[in-house]
């Protein structure tokens, strides 16, 4: 494993925890050698991750698309960054660099990243973990959300082991570390039953 995809808020949220944890988390990546792909913005949890990671000596990645941001936004200090021409080809790009996908607290752009690369492995199109870090709780409602939809028959439940959900950047990266490879969902992807 050579690097992780993080999806994170283009906002700072509003708690110093997430700021903390955005920090943590880029810290606790260059030490283990990682190497970070991410949507390539200086602001929110985004800009605070890649900071941090770039002080602490790591690659940090960030994957832009072309004209849809205002060139302010974009981080002018990281390892390389790439500007591809379309949403679509920023997804497909961020997860082609990385082996495995990390999201921090953020809104609807992190949820639909997050929930995007869950479907391409639910599809078998991938078998890279994916984690969410679940600082003062952010992501509980959204685990709440799955489990309702497990209990009422859109999701398999094997597909919801898809989320490895902890607390901290040590732990989830632990868990990241021992489901890599195989990841065991690439076994599941006989049809879902008829209903
Ligand atoms: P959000 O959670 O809605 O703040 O959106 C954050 C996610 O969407 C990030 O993971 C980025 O890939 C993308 N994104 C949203 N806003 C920006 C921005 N200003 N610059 C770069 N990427 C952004």
């Amino acid at each position: 494993m050579q690097r992780i995809c993080v999806f994170a808020g283009s906002s700072p949220g509003a708690r110093q925890e997430y700021l903390q944890a955005a920090q943590d988390l880029g810290q606790a990546l260059v030490r283990r050698g990682l190497g970070i792909v991410y949507g390539g913005a200086s602001v929110g949890l985004m800009g605070t991750l890649a900071d941090a990671a770039l002080a602490a000596g790591g690659e940090v990645i960030g994957v832009l698309p072309h004209g849809l941001f205002k060139r302010e936004v974009s981080h002018d200090h990281l390892t390389k960054l790439y500007t591809v021409g379309s949403m679509h080809e920023r997804k497909a790009l961020m997860s082609d660099l990385a082996d495995g996908f990390i999201a921090l607290p953020g809104g609807f752009g992190t949820f639909d990243e997050l929930f995007e690369i869950t479907t391409w492995a639910q599809l078998g199109l991938h078998s890279k973990p994916i984690g969410l870090l679940n600082i003062s709780g952010y992501f509980t409602p959204l685990l709440a959300l799955v489990t309702h939809a497990q209990t009422e028959g859109f999701i398999r439940l094997l597909h919801t082991q898809l989320l490895l959900c902890k607390d901290t950047p040590d732990e989830l990266l632990d868990a990241i570390a021992t489901i890599t490879p195989p990841a065991p969902w690439s076994e599941w992807l006989e049809p879902p039953p008829e209903r």
